[in-house]
């Protein structure tokens, strides 16, 4: 079967592979049988070592949803009764965490910070001082709106001084960039199977400690489909989701971990990188400017400013450049109209070059100047 090769540049969904995708056509099992389980047990120790956990520290525990559920599982069920929630809040993905908080009415405290530098640690270490409440802090490790890195292990060095732990979302991260939760101070991280490991949707996981994982039993629940621990506690028991799993979404991440392991951490990071170099090698040469430093980009969004050229509209560039196979993406920036190109999936530099040449044919078929033009 040929199945069309489509290079999507877009924050994931991501482009997979075809193994990948042919994994997800399986014999119908009901995933309450031994042959599923046999499947979950060692895909959970992997999802660890990615991250390079070990085994008795930590664990994952994985839902049936998009990325965003683990934001709101983490969020709801580590914040024990009398704690406040800690919130460093600089771009789209922490505004949503925000959001989470205050949906579950969490008693919140939330630090904003520019969305396009590094967050002020001083800043931060303050809200630790004055505030001997807080039961963790919630940071977004790679701020996929604007491409923005967070110092994810210093702010973690911080919270650990002060006895707090740590959640991240890694979900634009994860088997990705490398990440080592020792090393990164990292309590717990998230990702979704759509992303990093270049899986489908559908699947998401959460990766942290299993000591506060287990002292979260008696944390307020908050939620019933949305707890950690009773997920945990079902998957330590039984072996398998509490409810339903996305059985050929965990068919396909079970491939895509394969493809993970034997690509290798590494090599996988340069493949991504070299995507980025050749991103940017095209945004220079068109003249097109980025609305962050690249010193503070973790390598693997660009947020490209629209021109202003009359003429650029980014609707048709992307129609365009889309029926040639192309998908590019909206920005995620207030005030300023960006549009993103993403390094993740499995596309190489080579695929990049091929991008900027309909790019600029697109630039071209609707009028707008090469060099592109800003008027400040
Ligand atoms: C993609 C993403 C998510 C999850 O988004 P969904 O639309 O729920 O899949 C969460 N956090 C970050 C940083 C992301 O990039």
């Amino acid at each position: 079967m040929e199945i069309k090769r489509n290079i999507l540049l877009n924050p994931g969904p991501s482009t997979t592979t075809d193994t990948v995708k042919m994994a997800q056509v399986v014999p119908d099992i009901c995933p309450r049988e031994k042959e599923f389980q046999s499947i979950m047990a060692p895909m959970r120790e992997d999802l660890v070592r990615i991250v390079h956990g070990k085994k008795e520290d930590y664990t994952s525990v994985l839902f049936c949803g998009s990325g965003t559920i683990c934001i709101d599982i983490t969020l709801n069920s580590l914040l024990d009764a009398g704690k406040k929630a800690f919130v460093i809040n600089n771009g789209s993905y922490s505004q949503r965490a925000v959001d989470v908080c205050k949906a579950y009415n969490l008693p919140l405290i939330e630090l904003k910070q520019p969305i396009d530098t590094a967050p002020s640690l001083a800043e931060i270490e303050d809200v630790f001082k004055t505030n001997n409440d807080i039961g963790y802090v919630y940071v977004t490790y790679h701020e996929t709106g604007t491409g923005l890195l967070n110092p994810v292990k210093e702010i973690g060095e911080i919270a650990h001084r002060y006895g707090v732990f740590l959640i991240t979302d890694t979900t634009s991260a994860y088997a990705l960039r490398p990440i080592n939760v020792y090393d990164e101070n990292i309590d717990f991280c998230m990702a979704s199977a759509q992303k990093g490991i270049q899986g489908m949707t559908g699947l998401s996981f959460i990766v942290g400690r299993k000591d506060i994982i287990e002292k979260s039993k008696d944390f307020p629940v908050r939620s019933y489909y949305c707890n950690l621990f009773m997920q945990y506690d079902f998957f330590e028991r039984t072996g398998e989701m509490h409810f339903t799993p996305p059985v050929q979404t965990v068919y396909a991440a079970k491939q895509a971990l394969i493809e993970y392991f034997e690509e290798g951490e590494e090599a996988k990071w340069e493949r991504h990188t070299g995507v980025m170099n050749a991103i940017r090698e095209g945004v220079d040469r068109l003249g097109f400017r980025e609305a962050l430093d690249r010193s503070v980009q973790a390598g693997l969004v660009s947020a490209i400013v629209y021109p202003d050229d009359p003429n650029w509209d980014f609707e048709k560039v992307h129609d365009y450049v889309y029926e040639r196979g192309f998908t590019i993406y909206p920005g995620k920036i207030e005030k300023r109209g960006t549009f993103r190109l993403c390094a993740l999936g499995m596309i190489t530099d080579a695929d990049i070059r091929e991008f900027w040449k309909v790019f600029e044919e697109a630039l071209k078929a609707t009028g707008v100047s090469i060099p592109v033009r800003y008027d400040k």
